[in-house]
């Protein structure tokens, strides 16, 4: 693997489950790693220029232009020689700048049903301060309802998560514009790594895989 850029992609619609097994990569094989949402989020919430231009977007639940993201992530992801990448790529320019870029993709399909990603949306908490996502239902529970186990901080709802319509809206960008992605990889015979997010063992079965690969 010396002196290549690989990437491990997590790629399903909003409430699969990336940034919850996200994280358990992290704990598990100690990579670096790129959440191009966290990223987005942290802009917008500083009221930077970058983070003014994608407000809109993120409001709507649509994606941010590919000019502001595609460059921003291939150099972080030609910066090292493995991270773990959640929320890119996005769509098929995206996807290309990869291959583009010579990044060798390990790829996991995440999946998961529209109705149940819609239940986990409107479920989901985080810890503004560390980023740990809870539940408020007894999947992900804090010890003490609304705060962070970690830090003591207030959970909260993420705004794209709290209007039903915005996670509609999501899930229509993902099938239309994401899901096209794992085909185009698959046409470069890049293997594509299918779990069921709903499936209780699913980050043991991302393990499994992982530890044949690096
Ligand atoms: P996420 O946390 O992955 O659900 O992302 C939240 C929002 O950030 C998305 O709805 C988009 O507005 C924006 N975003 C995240 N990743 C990308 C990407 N690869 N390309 C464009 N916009 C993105």
């Amino acid at each position: 693997m010396k002196n290549t850029n690989t990437a491990i992609f997590l790629i399903g619609p909003n409430g699969a489950g990336k940034g919850t097994i996200g994280k358990k990569i992290l704990r598990d094989f100690e990579l670096p790693s790129l959440e191009i949402g966290a990223i987005c989020r942290k802009e917008v919430q500083e009221n930077s220029k970058i983070g003014q231009e994608i407000a809109p977007y993120m409001a709507k639940g649509q994606l941010a232009p590919d000019s502001i993201i595609t460059p921003l992530a291939i150099n972080e992801l030609k910066s090292v020689e493995l991270m773990l990448c959640d929320g890119f790529p996005r769509n098929l320019e995206q996807a290309q700048a990869i291959l583009d870029a010579g990044i060798i993709p390990i790829v996991f399909e995440i999946t998961i049903s529209n109705e149940e990603a819609m239940r986990r949306a409107s479920n989901r908490l985080y810890c503004s301060k560390c980023k740990r996502i809870y539940t408020k239902n007894n999947f992900l529970p804090s010890k003490i309802p609304g705060i962070c186990d970690d830090d003591g901080c207030v959970l909260e709802q993420r705004k794209d998560d709290a209007n039903p319509e915005i996670v509609k809206a999501r899930l229509d960008v993902y099938a239309k514009k994401t899901y096209p992605v794992l085909d185009l990889f698959k046409k470069h015979n890049i293997k594509v790594y299918t779990i069921d997010g709903s499936n209780a063992n699913a980050y043991e079965q991302v393990v499994a895989i992982l530890k044949n690969l690096i």
